[in-house]
């Protein structure tokens, strides 16, 4: 007997319910960009906006999983109900696929508390800006409390996670070539709590005291806020509750600073033009004939037209 096919106020009824399954399916829709997605993002926009949410990034193998496993237990004993969001923009895979792998997760599968999942954000046009925002509203309006957003794989990630979320934090462990490596990336601007982790190892002091000098050096205004340096033992948990203490007292800074208002503003405002250039694309690419961009690019090239004629003619009238 096959079932009833689910609408997508049912959904979204059921999601806000706490159930699991509706939360992953409304995920997916977002995925694979489900021609129901606009009337899921209208059913769920009125109950988002409460969740606090949490970027991680560094450099690869310095303990982001580890982090965020750790961070979700901490959450849990505080009473909090964690979504996690592990954002891969390489990755050809949707849904549970690199979940799969993930197994330091697996202690937190059986929490209803608890919503663990993988977005592929790949995609042609600011994939990563594009996916994650929408994922993001199903997870905070289904009443999650924190949100995680964790970039696997390798990219250029880190600063688009810094402008999705409320707080960043930037992982760092002592003998990675923190400094060179933190300069280069410009980690040190996105960064709102700063982590050595991996203090177990030799180095983790003098990581923490290069570290501070550094981003003292960036001068902030007084009133700005101040990143922390903390340290970790992610394997073990030790200084987790420090990490808690200082995400808490960063979203504390920005209500009292306006500044959680500002960032969701942000967050939006990039949403609607990755959405608005994704619907331009989609227009000129459903066009046939001498609109074809492929056309216009080889008249461009050989000199038969001009770029700006060209785009006047992709865009159509104005
Ligand atoms: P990611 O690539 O940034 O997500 O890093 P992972 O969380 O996968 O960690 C990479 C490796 O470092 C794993 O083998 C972890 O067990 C190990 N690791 C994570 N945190 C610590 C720590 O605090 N101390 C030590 N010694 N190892 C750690």
């Amino acid at each position: 007997m096959s079932r009833p096919p689910e609408t997508v106020s049912d959904l979204v009824a059921r999601a806000r319910g706490g159930e699991p399954r509706a939360v992953a399916r409304l995920v997916s829709m977002v995925e694979d960009r489900s021609p129901q997605l606009p009337e899921a993002m209208a059913a769920l926009a009125p109950h988002a906006g409460r969740a606090h949410l949490v970027g991680i990034t560094g450099p690869p193998g310095v303990g982001k999983s580890t982090t965020t496993n750790a961070l979700v237990a901490e959450l849990r004993r505080t009473g909090r109900r964690v979504g996690v969001l592990a954002v891969d923009p390489s990755s050809p895979y949707s849904g549970g696929a690199l979940l799969g792998d993930r197994v330091r997760m697996q202690e937190h599968t059986t929490d209803p508390g608890v919503y663990i999942r993988s977005v592929a954000a790949r995609g042609h046009l600011g994939g990563l800006s594009w996916t994650t925002p929408q994922a993001i509203r199903v997870l905070d309006a289904a009443g999650f409390d924190v949100i995680i957003i964790e970039t696997v794989g390798v990219g250029q990630s880190e600063v688009e996670i810094a402008s999705l979320a409320d707080t960043t934090l930037v992982l760092m462990a002592p003998g990675m070539g923190d400094g060179i490596q933190a300069a280069k990336a410009g980690i040190l601007e996105i960064g709102d709590v700063y982590v050595v982790n991996k203090a177990d190892r030799e180095g983790a002091q003098q990581a923490r005291r290069e570290l501070r000098s550094m981003i003292a050096m960036a001068e902030r205004p007084e009133d700005d806020w101040q990143p922390p340096v903390v340290l970790t033992v992610a394997s073990t948990g030790e200084g987790i509750d420090g990490v808690v203490d200082e995400i808490e007292r960063h979203r504390l800074w920005l209500e009292e600073t306006g500044g959680i208002s500002a960032s969701r503003t942000r967050r939006a405002r990039d949403e609607i033009e990755a959405i608005a250039v994704a619907e331009l694309r989609a227009r000129w690419e459903s066009m046939s004939g001498h609109t074809d961009l492929d056309a216009l690019a080889a008249a461009v090239a050989a000199g038969e037209s001009d770029p700006y004629a060209a785009a006047a003619t992709l865009l159509g009238p104005a």
